[in-house]
């Protein structure tokens, strides 16, 4: 199945798309989580959203759902790792699974993290960041994975299988629920090591001897996530209609630019959700 638009995100940019392009009747698919964005639910009280002042984050996020229940949009809670431009229409691989659409609106946010020292540098030479992908890979061999939120429990069990020696840190307060195989190791990432290939990972007060380095964050990066997309100043550049360098492909939110505001990101996923209309009705 095609869908008319792919929206990626469920906070304050994609919900805007999502209700402005389903108003529309247009066929939408939403990635992204039931719970909306934890940067919505997270704000202790706002005051500078139109018409809701002194909400705070989590009245705010159910207030959102609440809108997008009212038009029966649902969010498909799964983590889009690429966004490929065929030509005509755009192929998505989503936890490992294909799909497509016509148009893409990109809301995914930024990521406050800066990577680790050595994580761009090994990236595809031992660092990934879909374990479901590359699992096969690391057959036999020591892998540390960097879990930065409690799916990452859920991934890790593409590899548990499959490594001699596997590592899970988490970055998060959460009580760890994982097989008893998995040393779960609480403790800070510095810096990825290697000669070529990914060997070590160094932590504040440890290092280990490893040949992969997973890490599974919230977010991915847009470069990454969009190959090709022309990047300015850290930021995914789009035009006044949030058309990005690609044809079909519309980015709102945080992922534009700042400054980083809910009603920024709203407004513009409804700017949008009105060009990928006009672009599918050409
Ligand atoms: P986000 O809200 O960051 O949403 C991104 C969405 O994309 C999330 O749903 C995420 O799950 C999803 N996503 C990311 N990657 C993928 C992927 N690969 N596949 C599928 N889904 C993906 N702004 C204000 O205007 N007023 C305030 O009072 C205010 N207070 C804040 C308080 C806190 C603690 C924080 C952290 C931020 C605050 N902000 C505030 C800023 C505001 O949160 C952001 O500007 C806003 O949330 C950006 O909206 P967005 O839709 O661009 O992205």
């Amino acid at each position: 199945m095609r869908y008319d638009i792919a929206i990626i995100g469920t906070g304050p940019a994609g919900i805007s798309a999502a209700i402005n392009t389903k108003l529309r009747n247009k066929n939408i698919i939403v990635f992204g989580s039931q719970k909306v964005s934890t940067k919505v639910s997270k704000a202790p009280k706002v005051n500078d959203y139109l018409g809701l002042p002194g909400l705070d984050g989590i009245s705010l996020k159910n207030q959102f759902i609440e809108h997008i229940k009212t038009l029966n949009i649902e969010v498909t809670e799964e983590k889009v790792s690429n966004v490929y431009a065929m030509g005509d229409y755009f192929a998505l691989i989503a936890d490992n699974k294909p799909y497509e659409a016509t148009t893409v609106i990109l809301a995914t946010g930024v990521e406050f993290t800066n990577p680790l020292k050595g994580e761009k540098e090994f990236y595809g030479k031992g660092v990934g960041y879909c374990i479901a992908c590359d699992a096969p890979l690391f057959e036999e061999l020591n892998v540390a994975v960097i879990g930065h939120n409690k799916k990452a429990e859920h991934e890790i069990k593409f590899i548990s299988d499959l490594a001699q020696n596997l590592y899970y840190i988490p970055m998060y307060d959460e009580e760890v629920n994982l097989d008893k195989k998995i040393q779960i190791i609480k403790d800070k990432p510095i810096e990825i090591q290697g000669d070529g290939l990914v060997n070590k990972l160094i932590l504040k007060n440890t290092e280990l001897e490893v040949d992969g380095v997973f890490i599974v964050k919230d977010s991915v990066s847009p470069e990454r996530l969009v190959p090709g997309i022309e990047i300015k100043d850290g930021h995914i550049k789009v035009d006044q209609n949030m058309s990005t360098s690609i044809e079909g492909c519309f980015a709102a939110g945080d992922i534009v630019g700042k400054p980083y505001q809910y009603i920024k990101g709203a407004g513009e996923g409804a700017i949008a959700a009105y060009s990928v209309i006009e672009f599918l009705n050409k």
